[in-house]
């Protein structure tokens, strides 16, 4: 497995740190990772020197965006915005605990919805981006290492791509859901050619990215079960579980790396690991 649930102590951790980590990723190894149910895994997740160089030498990083990116659930924040919220949040855990064909749950979730134009355009003035701490700088620190932030999400373009704008990510850099409505604003259903409408899509969109750019070490950073998959395929070289707004256990399990604040990626691309991957 590759990811290190560690169940030694954190004394034989620090014992056994390869030379070459920093005493930043050193402190990064006592993340504490507690199941969905809130139940605690005295376990810690190691960060290998080997992945500190992937995402040190990566030509992209690709986020997820709901409780990553972002601190919301966009989907279930817009149903509940139009009074749908508890059907809608329990199509959503079943689909980010990856039990339910995702293009299916989408449709059965935007059927329950009906949003209309009027009312994306309101929740949206009415429900600013909560962009998660840390960022901004991350997005900033990684384009100016030459490294492109993508966004790849099961949510909605129509959300996400005013973020994208304001942190100054093209939107061609964004691959999310559409929703269609009809001339008079009305829904209309969503846009099935979106590769994240569809159970397979994150990773498929990674490897879209890798082939239109030519990238050969592409990381994924993410809180779900669809996010894991980007790496569980091959497709991403590397993925990082965020769980600083969601812990899922099953995710954590899968990662390469799992970290609960964004500042720990910060820390590790600041911070010289070896002569190979210094930038
Ligand atoms: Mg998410």
């Amino acid at each position: 497995m590759r990811s290190q649930l560690l169940s030694r102590s954190s004394a034989h951790a620090a014992t056994a740190a390869p030379r070459c980590l920093t005493r930043a990723t050193r402190a990064l190894r006592l993340t504490r990772v507690m199941s969905a149910a809130a139940q605690p895994v005295s376990s810690t997740v190691e960060l290998k020197p080997e992945v500190a160089h992937k995402l040190r030498t990566a030509e992209a990083v690709c986020f997820d965006v709901d409780s990553t990116f972002c601190e919301d659930e966009s989907i279930d924040e817009l149903a509940a915005f139009l009074g749908v919220g508890e059907q809608v949040a329990a199509l959503t855990a079943k689909a980010m605990g990856g039990t339910v064909e995702f293009k299916e749950a989408l449709r059965t979730r935007l059927g329950v919805m009906k949003p209309t134009r009027a009312d994306v355009d309101r929740f949206l003035r009415e429900h600013p981006h909560r962009v998660t701490k840390g960022i901004p700088e991350l997005v900033s620190l990684l384009r100016s290492r030459g490294q492109e932030v993508f966004l790849v999400s099961g949510g909605f373009r129509q959300i996400i791509h005013p973020l994208a704008e304001s942190l100054g990510i093209p939107l061609s850099h964004v691959f999310a859901n559409s929703i269609l409505f009809d001339s008079e604003g009305h829904y209309a259903g969503f846009d099935e050619s979106e590769f994240t409408c569809r159970s397979g899509g994150k990773p498929a969109a990674v490897r879209h990215i890798k082939d239109k750019y030519g990238y050969s070490n592409v990381v994924m950073v993410g809180d779900g079960a669809t996010d894991a998959e980007a790496r569980v395929e091959g497709a991403a070289s590397l993925f990082i579980g965020y769980g600083g707004v969601v812990v899922r256990k099953n995710v954590a399990e899968k990662a390469d790396w799992f970290i609960m604040d964004i500042q720990q990626m910060i820390d590790v691309l600041k911070s010289g690991c070896c002569g190979n991957c210094r930038k």
